[in-house]
This record gives structure tokens, C-alpha cells and sequence, in this order.
């Protein structure tokens, strides 16, 4: 590709040293591919996610937010099959060459992959409108990972942190919502700094028997474990973890259908309660809430009303 003549400066000035690992690298950037060792008794879990200006972000978003939300929503996919991050790969698509941009750009990728302990090996950048795609490489101990499809019946659905701040976040950048003073930070911060849940790994390849992360909506979402698992599901409305605003308006929907919290949301064993009880004792920032169960049915019920034919209770669709 090129981008300016000075292509492989930049590359080197924004895209080098970015992030850190405990797991090896051969070859990283500056040859035609990258070369990583997968550790023995190990396997390798791969994703990518790809970030389009307008789409997955708001226009105004700054550089600094752009970078740390194309890394965490990848990051969120691996904490979701239990997987520990090694190593990524960035490809970037510019619409110019914008010396402060990228600088805070690479500043704030540096910081989130070095917080994540995950390592920019190599990857490609383009001239174009602004998009950014980020492949994701993580590690699990072998037959350990935590896929969609291992729900069973009388399994607890768990999910991870407050649902809904992200999508209330939008709506008020939007202005379809006032919201009170105090809530406007943590609900914009939601929307353009999710944290991945990676905290959750180790817990998840313990104890749950099927997890996905949260991007689309809780409804949306969890009928994908549903449908890989063959099984139903009710939810009970309030106990879902929603801020006050959320709860005292009863807008439950912002956390059933509204996108981008990337919190997890899990199946677990019901004999397993009480490990779910030690983990919120010792983890105040990351508190995890019982709000339902898995059914035979194979409907999916919140309270008592089918979701199956309200189009907008099936997440965010591209091509809809
Ligand atoms: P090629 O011509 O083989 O596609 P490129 O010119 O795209 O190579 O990239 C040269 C080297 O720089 C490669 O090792 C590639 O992985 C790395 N690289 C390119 N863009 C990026 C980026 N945005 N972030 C990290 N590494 C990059
Ligand atoms: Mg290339």
C-alpha cells in the first residue's frame, strides 16, 4: 500500500513497540508476515473486528478513543472464550497522513495493549475513508475454551457489570434522552471505553458452560448461545443489573436490545452459586448478577412475554 512516500516511517514512528506480551515472538513487524511459538498443551484463538467511521463510532470520536475501542472489542471476544491475549495485528485504513492523529492514536493503543498485556506484531494500513480492523491472537490450555454452545437446562444465566450505560450513553450524544448531570460521563465513557472483561478468563473456563460477550444486546446475544446450545431461556427483568435511570424510567430496553457494553454474559452450572458469590465478594468492579435461566423451551421469555417476533429485540443487524 501506500499512504505517503514515507510509508514505512510511519509505520515505524506509529505502529512499533506498541503492547507487550509474556508469550514469544519470532518475527513481528518488518518482514512479510509475522512468527509467533503457539506453547505446548496450548491452543490458539483467533478473531477480528473491524471499525468503521459512522458506524462503530461517532464521527467526532477522538483518535485516542478509536484506538482503545478497536483493541477492546477484540480483547472482549477472547475474554469470552476464556482465552488470554498473546498477540494482534492492526490494519488501518487513513484518509490522510495526520501527524497528531496518529500520534494519539498510537499513544492510546500502546496504552490499552500494554494494560492487556497483548502484543502488536505486524499488520497494514491503507489510504481510505477511516476504518480500522484489529485480529486478535490469545491463548487457552487445550479443550479449555468456553464456546457458545455448552448451555444446558436449569443452567443460570450470569452477566457481568451494569447493561445498557453504553447504548444510554449513544442516545444522549444523540439527544434523545436527558439524562441527569451525574450519569453523562460513566454512560459516554461506557460507549467509547469499554473494558473487556478479561478479568473474567480464567472464571469462565471453570465454571461456565457456554459464554458470548455482550456487543449487540442482552436478547440479541444470548439467543446465539441459545441457538448453538438448543436450548430456551427466561430472563427475569428486574433483576438485570441497569443503572437508576434505566430502573426508575423501567427502560429496561436499553440493557435487553441496546449494543456495545461488552460486558459477558454466561451460563453456569446452578451447583456452582456459590463460586459466583466468592467472585463478587472479592471483585467489587466487576460484580456479576443472576438474571435468569436456561429453559427447554427454546423460546427466549423476559418476564413473561416471547421475544422471538419483535424485530427490534434481535440486536444490531448491518444489513438490515
Ligand atoms: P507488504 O507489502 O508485505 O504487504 P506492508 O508494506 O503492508 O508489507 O507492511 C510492511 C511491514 O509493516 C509488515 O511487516 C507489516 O506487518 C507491518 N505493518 C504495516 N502496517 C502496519 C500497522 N498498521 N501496524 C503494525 N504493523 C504494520
Ligand atoms: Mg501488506
Amino acid at each position: 500500500m501506500t499512504i505517503s512516500q514515507n510509508e514505512f516511517s510511519l509505520i515505524e514512528q506509529f505502529f512499533s513497540n506498541i503492547g507487550s506480551s509474556s508469550y514469544s515472538v519470532e518475527l513481528a513487524q518488518g518482514d512479510d508476515a509475522a512468527v509467533v511459538d503457539v506453547p505446548r498443551g496450548k491452543q490458539l484463538v483467533m478473531s477480528v473486528d473491524t471499525l468503521i467511521n459512522g458506524v462503530h463510532f461517532p464521527e467526532q470520536a477522538c483518535a485516542a478513543d478509536i484506538a482503545h475501542k478497536s483493541l477492546a472489542v477484540n480483547l472482549s471476544d477472547l475474554a469470552a472464550m476464556g482465552a488470554t491475549p498473546a498477540w494482534f495485528l492492526l490494519s488501518i485504513t487513513l484518509p490522510k497522513f495526520d501527524e497528531v492523529w496518529l500520534s494519539e492514536f498510537s499513544a492510546s493503543l500502546k496504552e490499552t495493549s500494554n494494560q492487556y498485556q497483548i502484543k502488536l506484531i505486524g499488520g497494514d494500513t491503507c489510504r481510505g475513508p477511516l476504518s480500522i480492523s484489529v485480529q486478535v491472537a490469545g491463548l487457552v490450555d487445550k479443550n479449555c475454551y468456553v464456546s457458545r454452545r455448552g448451555a444446558q437446562l436449569g443452567d443460570l444465566i450470569i452477566v457481568s457489570g451494569q447493561l445498557g450505560n453504553a447504548a444510554l450513553g449513544l442516545a444522549h450524544l444523540q439527544q434523545k434522552v436527558s439524562l441527569p448531570v451525574d450519569l453523562i460521563q460513566p454512560c459516554v465513557e461506557a460507549l467509547n471505553r469499554p473494558l473487556p472483561r478479561l478479568e473474567l478468563s480464567d472464571f469462565l473456563t471453570n465454571y461456565a458452560s457456554a459464554a458470548i460477550d455482550l456487543s449487540d444486546g442482552l436478547v440479541g446475544d444470548l439467543r446465539h448461545i441459545l441457538d448453538q446450545s438448543q436450548k430456551g431461556a427466561v430472563i427475569r427483568r428486574n433483576a438485570l443489573p441497569v443503572n437508576d435511570w434505566i430502573r426508575s424510567h423501567q427502560a429496561y430496553d436499553f440493557a435487553l436490545t441496546g449494543g456495545d457494553d461488552f460486558e459477558l454474559c454466561f451460563t453456569v452450572p446452578a451447583k456452582y452459586i456459590s463460586a459466583i458469590d466468592d467472585w463478587n465478594q472479592r471483585n467489587p468492579k466487576c460484580q456479576l448478577t443472576d438474571v435468569g435461566e436456561i429453559t427447554g423451551s427454546g423460546y427466549l421469555l423476559v418476564n413473561n412475554q416471547q421475544t422471538d417476533d419483535l424485530t427490534h429485540w434481535q440486536g444490531y443487524q448491518h444489513f438490515e
